[in-house]
């Protein structure tokens, strides 16, 4: 099973990847959290990502060619973050991966800039909590692991507008891209993550 998650920045793609990736038993591979623990030791990278702005793709293709030959990937995964460009998109198409559905979280402006700004992720076990509808148990602090909890750099304000402008030029094409391949299912992300999560399992199921 193949699976991709498409949707602007806030609308729910790592959280429900991780929610079928647990329940499917297939990895969910995310490149922002690849590139987020890269970013630790490569400034270049953490500048990039810090404006808001998309990695090279070359840079990013190379790095998703070597993820896909590890071995947890032999019963499929799931795409959380990738593509994010038509060179991205057609980097897959060129090493013949097929998809069985892509899944776009469709969601409003207004609800991802409500979203993102409330966001804290676990600095260790990444787990997504948000302060108004998702709050951690004990402030500051991840239920799973205890990990510190962290308002990612490029969820301030001015970078969440940059994340939007590019997504809008550079990703929503990818839309028609797979509606034309018969692949893609349009999710509405406005809801509760468990009402999202719900819907896009359906598409799986
Ligand atoms: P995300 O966690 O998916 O929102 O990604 C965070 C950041 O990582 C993005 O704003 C980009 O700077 C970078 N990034 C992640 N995935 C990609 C991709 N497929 N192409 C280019 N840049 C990416």
């Amino acid at each position: 099973m193949k699976l991709m998650m498409l949707g602007a920045p806030g609308a729910g793609k790592g959280t429900v990847s991780m929610k079928l990736s647990e329940k499917l038993g297939i990895p969910q591979i995310s490149t922002g959290d690849i590139f987020r623990e890269e970013a630790k030791t490569n400034e270049e990278l953490k500048k990039i990502m810090e404006s808001g702005q998309l990695v090279p793709d070359d840079v990013v293709n190379d790095m998703v060619r070597k993820r896909l030959t590890q071995d947890d990937v032999s019963l499929g995964y799931i795409l959380d973050g990738f593509p994010r460009t038509v060179v991205q998109a057609e980097f897959l198409d060129n090493e013949g991966i097929e998809f069985d559905h892509v899944i776009e979280l469709d969601v409003s402006e207004d609800e991802v800039v409500k979203r993102l700004g409330s966001r804290r992720s676990c600095s260790n076990c990444k787990e997504v909590y948000n302060l108004i509808t998702k709050p951690p148990k004990v402030e500051g602090k991840c239920d799973k692991c205890g990990g510190e909890l962290i308002l990612r750099d490029d969820d301030k304000e001015e970078t969440i507008r940059k994340r939007m402008k590019e997504y809008h030029e550079k990703t929503a094409p990818l839309v028609e891209y797979y509606e034309k391949k018969g692949i893609l299912n349009k999710v509405d992300a406005n809801g509760t993550i468990e009402e999202v999560y719900e819907k896009s399992l359906k598409v799986v199921e």
